[in-house]
């Protein structure tokens, strides 16, 4: 019963901090990408998969016109049974949403929206280049509802150039205000080759000083959990049972298809990456050919690697089981003596059944990762 997620790599600018594969691309293009799918599900799926979580991403999925979202949602009616899916998530830019394209989504089997909203403030939207208005979220939420899309997550984005702690609470109470049962809540990183970047190196923006990104990273905790909505994850939080299915999948190297340019899929901890080039994904297909890029399968200290990465993000941790069974060594044997040190630093704590990050090592937790990585011959 892997998962599904089909990527759509089209967006309506392109956002100034984002290296995900995605551009601006026409209706024509957008045709031939939905073909394109249509004939990839074609040849790895033929006789159809039975996922129970979905999640297309992207990209800005709508971004697609609601006769597209629906040739979409034809595609998947012929090869996606949705009889078993509990959850069936799309993201979504809030100014990219109308009524009739939540018809299509609610059409295709969607019951979860995730909203791109990074912020309230007009000022920090346009200084991450977000193609929506700072004031269009609360109708894009309405649109959803009324559709009968009634699980939600909003994105927000702290640490941005200038932002305050109270810009940044602000946001969150407005999200919350909204209703929304999930919200995640990631620091802007400076990727490699963004205007983003570009900008910090020429010293027209400074990014937030660290004291100030842990206190973001603490206050989006207290403020969340106030409200009834858990950290469940380093950056994730919901209300009991509201935590997102499809994720958890990821966060626990579960399996899961990836479907479309760029996608990632993993089944029995072997990686499928699809080319991210839609030109070349389209030859690919048009050849009759699986869009895979060659990949070495990941040998049992990449795995445990991998695993730890992945699952120490969740409050919690690794199941000890589930690392024995994903990697074939024992936590104890693999990382045993660093996660002795890494205990009585108590940023590590075990339990019978359990591994996990403690609030203090969730601060650290890229150091925490690393230490137990490099016992296993790795370095993150
Ligand atoms: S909308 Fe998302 S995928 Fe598209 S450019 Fe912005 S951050 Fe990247």
């Amino acid at each position: 019963m892997a998962s599904l997620y089909i990527h759509v790599p089209f967006c309506v600018r392109k956002c100034g901090y984002c290296d995900f594969y995605s551009g601006v691309a026409g209706d024509a293009d957008i045709e031939r990408y939905i073909a394109a799918l249509d004939r990839e599900f074609a040849l790895r799926a033929p006789t159809g998969l039975a996922p129970e979580t979905i999640f297309i991403g992207g990209g800005t999925p709508t971004r697609l016109s609601a006769p597209q979202l629906g040739a979409l949602g034809a595609i998947l009616k012929r090869y996606v049974d949705l009889r078993a899916c509990t959850e069936f998530t799309c993201e979504i830019n809030p100014g990219t949403l109308t009524p009739q394209k939540a018809d299509a989504l609610v059409a295709m089997g969607v019951n979860r929206a995730s909203f791109g909203v990074q912020s309230f403030e007009p000022k920090y939207l346009q200084g991450l280049d977000r193609a929506h208005e700072a004031g269009v979220a609360p109708r894009a939420l309405e649109i959803a509802r009324a559709a009968g899309i009634s699980r939600l997550n909003m994105d927000l984005m702290f640490a941005m150039p200038g932002q305050t702690l109270a810009e940044f609470e602000s946001d969150i109470r407005q999200a919350l205000n909204l209703g929304t049962q999930h919200i995640s809540m990631y620091a802007l990183t400076f990727e490699d080759d963004t205007p983003l970047t570009r900008q910090l190196k020429q010293g027209t923006i400074a990014e937030a000083p660290p004291e100030l990104e842990e206190a973001m990273f603490q206050l989006a905790g207290r403020v969340a959990g106030e409200a009834g909505l858990a950290r469940y994850e380093v950056s994730n939080f919901a209300r009991p049972g509201a935590e997102c299915a499809h994720n958890l999948v990821y966060w626990t190297c579960g399996d899961w298809h990836g479907f479309g340019a760029g996608a990632h899929g993993m089944t029995g901890g072997v990686v499928t990456r699809n080319v991210a080039d839609f030109a070349a994904y389209e030859r690919c297909l048009s050849e009759g050919n699986v869009p895979h890029v060659p990949d070495a399968p990941m040998a049992p200290a990449e795995r445990a690697e991998t695993l730890l990465l992945m699952g120490l993000r969740l409050t919690r941790g690794v199941e000890l089981q589930r690392f024995r069974q994903f990697t074939g060594v024992d936590f104890h044997v693999a990382c045993g003596e660093p996660a002795g040190r890494l205990i009585e630093l108590g940023l590590l704590e075990l339990t019978p059944a359990h591994v996990r990050a403690t609030p203090r090592g969730m601060l650290v937790l890229d150091s925490v990762i690393l230490e137990l990585a490099m016992a296993l011959g790795y370095s993150v």
